[in-house]
C-alpha cells in the first residue's frame, strides 16, 4: 500500500519497526533512520528478512531530512525521535510533500513546556499542501484520546468529567530508571500539575493532588494529578467537559529519587560550564541512567491505562471506564522492548495503517480524536493491545 520512513531508533522506534514489518500488505517498504545508524541496523537485523532499510539522519537538520525524503520518497513519516525534532520534520515533510505522524508534541529544548500551539500553527500549510499531519498517536496521548472519541461517539450525549488514569505496575529491578527517554520523562513529571475545571486551567504544585486508585488486575496504586498534553486538545474538542484531569502512578522510591535529582540540580535544562565545557545537567543525567530500551529483559508486571468518564446518555447519568492492560514480558517477547515502548509504538503503527488505508486521511494538522475511532480501536486490538469497557462502575475520582 505504501512506504514509510520511521525516524528515531529508540524503544518506541524498535516497536514501530517490528509492528510495521509484521504488516507487509500495508507497509510495502520501510526505512528506519536515526542519529546513530548502528542502532537502526541492530533493529533491522532483529526484525530480519531484509524488511527494513536503514539510514543516518540528523533530524534537527531540515536539509538532511529533505535529502533523505527525496531519495526514499515515503508516503508517511512516523516521527518517534524526540519532541524537539517535531518542527524540523514537519518542515521537511512540507518541502517534500510527505504526510506526518508523531507521538509527542513539540517542546523547545530550553523551556520544559509542551503545548500544541507550535504544531497547530502548521494547519494552513498542511491543508494547502494537501497533506495530513496526525499528532499524538502513542498511548497517552493517542489511545486515551481515541478512547475519549469512542466514548463520545457511542456512549454519551454529553461528557462532563474525564479522568485519564495511567498506571505502570511493572518492576524492572533498578533503583531508579525512566520508562522512556529520561530527559523528556523527567521534564514531564517534575512540572507543576494542571487540570481543566469549569472553563479554565487550575495549576497545582507538582504531585500535590493524589489518592489511591484501583486498577484492573493490579489493585490500588497511589496516583498523582499531573499535566499531560492530550488534555489541551481534548477540552477544545469536547467543550461539554466540566473537568478533565490526568493521573499517573508513582512509587515512593521513584518520587524520592526524583526529589533528590531536582534538589541537587541534576534536572536543570540550562547549560552549565564544567571543566570549560558546556553541559546540560539533565542530558548528562540521561547518559548515566539505565537506557529505557534495555529494561525489557527483566521487566515484570503490567501497565494499565484508560479513561474514566462521567456524563449523560438518554437523560440519565452514566459512568464508563475503558482501558488496556499490557504485560511488559509479553511486549519484550514479541519485540525486545518493554511495555511502555510497546504501548506507544503499536498505536503509532496502527495510526499509520489508518492513514495508508485512507481511513484517517484529511488535509491539515489533526489530533487523533478528530478521526473516526472505530477502525483504529478494532485494529489496535488485533495488533496486540486489546481493550475492555466497564459501564456504571464506581470511578473513584
Ligand atoms: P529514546 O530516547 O529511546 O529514542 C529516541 C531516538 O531518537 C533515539 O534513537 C535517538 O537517537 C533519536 N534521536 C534523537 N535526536 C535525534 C536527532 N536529532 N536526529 C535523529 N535521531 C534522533 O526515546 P523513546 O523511544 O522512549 O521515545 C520516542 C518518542 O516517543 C519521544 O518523543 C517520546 O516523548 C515519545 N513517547 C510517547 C508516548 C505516548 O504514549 N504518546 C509514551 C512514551 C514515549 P540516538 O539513539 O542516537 O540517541
Amino acid at each position: 500500500m505504501g512506504k514509510i520512513l520511521i525516524i528515531g531508533a529508540g524503544g518506541v522506534g524498535t516497536v514501530v519497526a517490528h509492528k510495521a514489518a509484521q504488516n507487509p500488505a500495508v507497509f510495502t517498504e520501510i526505512m528506519l533512520a536515526s542519529r546513530t545508524k548502528a542502532k537502526c541496523d541492530a533493529i533491522a537485523a532483529a526484525v530480519g528478512g531484509n524488511r527494513i532499510k536503514t539510514a543516518q539522519v540528523d533530524a534537527d537538520n531540515v536539509g538532511e531530512l529533505v535529502e533523505l525524503m527525496n531519495s526514499f520518497k515515503p508516503d508517511l513519516v512516523i516521527n518517534v525521535a524526540l519532541p524537539y525534532q517535531d518542527l524540523t520534520i514537519m518542515d521537511a515533510c512540507l518541502e517534500c510533500g510527505v504526510n506526518y505522524l508523531d507521538t509527542a508534541n513539540y517542546e523547545p529544548r530550553d523551556e520544559a513546556k509542551f503545548e500544541y500551539k507550535w504544531q497547530w500553527a502548521y494547519r494552513d500549510k498542511f491543508e494547502k499542501a494537501g497533506l495530513t499531519a496526525i499528532l499524538g498517536c502513542g498511548f497517552d496521548p493517542g489511545v486515551t484520546s481515541v478512547f475519549t472519541a469512542y466514548a463520545a461517539k457511542h456512549h454519551f450525549d454529553e461528557m462532563h468529567y474525564l479522568d485519564i488514569v495511567d498506571c505502570n505496575a511493572g518492576d524492572h529491578g533498578k533503583a531508579f530508571a525512566t520508562n522512556f527517554n529520561p530527559e523528556i520523562n523527567i521534564r514531564e513529571v517534575t512540572q507543576k500539575g494542571r487540570y481543566w475545571e469549569n472553563g479554565k486551567w487550575v495549576t497545582t504544585e507538582p504531585h500535590e493532588i493524589h489518592k489511591p486508585l484501583t486498577y484492573p488486575c493490579i489493585g490500588p496504586k497511589e496516583s498523582y494529578v499531573i499535566y499531560h498534553e492530550e488534555l489541551e486538545s481534548l477540552v477544545k474538542n469536547y467543550p461539554t467537559l466540566k473537568r478533565a484531569r490526568f493521573w499517573m502512578t508513582f512509587g515512593q522510591e521513584y518520587l524520592t529519587h526524583l526529589r533528590v535529582i531536582q534538589n541537587i540540580g541534576m534536572a536543570r535544562i540550562d547549560p552549565i560550564l564544567y571543566n570549560g565545557v558546556e553541559i546540560v545537567p539533565i542530558q548528562f543525567l540521561k547518559a548515566v541512567l539505565p537506557d529505557p530500551g534495555e529494561l525489557g529483559e527483566n521487566y515484570t508486571g503490567e501497565t494499565s491505562i484508560g479513561c474514566r468518564i462521567r456524563g449523560i446518555k438518554d437523560g440519565k447519568e452514566r459512568t464508563y471506564y475503558i482501558y488496556n492492560n499490557c504485560s511488559h514480558q509479553a511486549a519484550y517477547r514479541e519485540t525486545g522492548a518493554q511495555g511502555v515502548s510497546y504501548t506507544t509504538g503499536v498505536p503509532a503503527t496502527v495510526g499509520a495503517m489508518m492513514f495508508m488505508q485512507g481511513l484517517w486521511k484529511k488535509q491539515g494538522v489533526f489530533n487523533v480524536e478528530e478521526f473516526d475511532p472505530d477502525p483504529f480501536l478494532s485494529e489496535l486490538a488485533k495488533q496486540g493491545l486489546p481493550w475492555t469497557e466497564l459501564f456504571d462502575v464506581d470511578l473513584e475520582v
